[in-house]
């Protein structure tokens, strides 16, 4: 028996997505069967779906910010009961043993985490040894990597916490971001309107760093106490050596030279948009001043509960436009060229209507 599951996929790398059918795993011991409500639109669906991270296989099914609810559990599942609203982020499977994932840190799995989709199904059996995302309106996970989601959010806004909210409080947490502190965020995204509510929450005297006065007067509007606009030579000579932390959210390769210099000594800019080579890196910020450079990927499962709690209790969503799977197509489009403020959702109910 198997669990029949309508979806989006790509068909292939220059097709649009159409609807798809396939069927999901009946739920071993430990898994969850979750009926899919709401599926956030990550740039990485995009790319992945085009093939530009290369070693896409199809056809293929994007959706990482997955919210449902529970349908149906395994003999052993201790964790959720039919009825429960829950999430899946970016991960779905790892190897469980090596000491990253002993820390509870599934992200960075020395055997590598299995991807919600297009990762390899490791312990296999299933229909599809690809793992298909959440463009769909079924997926069966083992209850591990499923996350309990505040019933106090708006599950549809709540959905892009699982990627781009966890992406970018897992590094204030990591490196401590406090009260008080200046932290500057790089860039006015999806990744970036979340890094300003976080770093707002935390205490933080918050900087927008953009290149656009329109992107700087609606992060205010979040909860941003300061604009710096990073064209602005003067006003980036002033704020030399002043932050304590700096989210660089920017999506593609830049130099990073200017960013280094606003940093106070021993300071660091964590890195979490791109995934292009950063040009020109120059060795006089991290030497003078004693300046680090990082980056961060998601989080672990323990980090992404903690994160969607530290939501619950601050009632903090993700600004988002409402899509029917119908529009899938245009909303790629759109979220190529910046044009979304600042998550498309995915509605699954409206996968009926294909
Ligand atoms: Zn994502
Ligand atoms: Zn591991």
């Amino acid at each position: 028996m198997t669990i029949q599951t309508r979806a989006y996929a790509a068909p292939s790398a220059t097709g649009e997505l159409i609807p798809f059918a396939f069927e999901r795993r009946d739920p071993r011991p430990t898994d969850v069967v979750i009926d899919i409500l709401f599926c956030g639109v990550c740039h990485s669906d995009i790319h992945s779906a085009r093939n530009e991270w290369h070693g896409t296989q199809y056809p293929f099914v994007p959706g990482h910010e997955i919210v449902g609810r529970v349908n149906a559990v395994g003999n052993q599942v201790t964790k959720f009961k039919t009825g429960d609203l829950v999430g899946i982020g970016c991960l779905v499977d790892s190897c469980r043993n090596c000491p990253s994932c002993a820390d509870g840190l599934e992200q960075y799995c020395d055997n590598g985490f299995t991807g919600t989709y297009g990762g390899e199904d490791k312990i296999g059996g299933t229909p599809h040894q690809r793992t298909l995302g959440g463009y769909s309106d079924k997926i069966t996970v083992d209850e591990r990597f499923v996350l309990r989601m505040p019933e106090n959010l708006d599950p549809a806004a709540a959905a892009p916490l699982l990627c781009a909210g966890i992406t970018t409080y897992s590094p204030l947490m990591h490196w401590k971001v406090t009260k008080g502190q200046k932290v500057g965020i790089i860039g006015l995204g999806g990744l970036g309107h979340m890094g300003v509510k976080f770093a707002h929450a935390m205490g933080a005297h918050v900087v927008m760093i953009t290149t656009s006065p329109e992107k700087g007067a609606d992060a205010k509007k979040l909860g941003a106490d300061e604009v710096l606009l990073s064209k602005d030579a003067a006003a980036m000579k002033v704020a030399q050596n002043s932050f304590d932390f700096l989210l660089n959210t920017i999506p593609v390769g830049h130099d990073t030279n200017p960013y280094m210099g606003l940093l106070k000594r021993d300071a660091t800019m964590v890195v979490v948009g791109a995934v292009e080579p950063l040009t020109h890196v120059s060795g006089i910020p991290f030497i003078f001043r004693r300046r680090s450079m990082a980056g961060s990927l998601i989080g672990g499962l323990p980090e992404t509960q903690e994160m969607l709690d530290f939501c619950g209790k601050h009632n903090i969503v993700c600004d988002i436009e409402k899509i029917a799977i119908q529009d899938i197509n245009k909303a790629y489009e759109r979220t190529v060229k910046g044009d979304v403020k600042y998550r498309f959702v995915i509605d699954l109910a409206t996968l009926k209507k294909t």
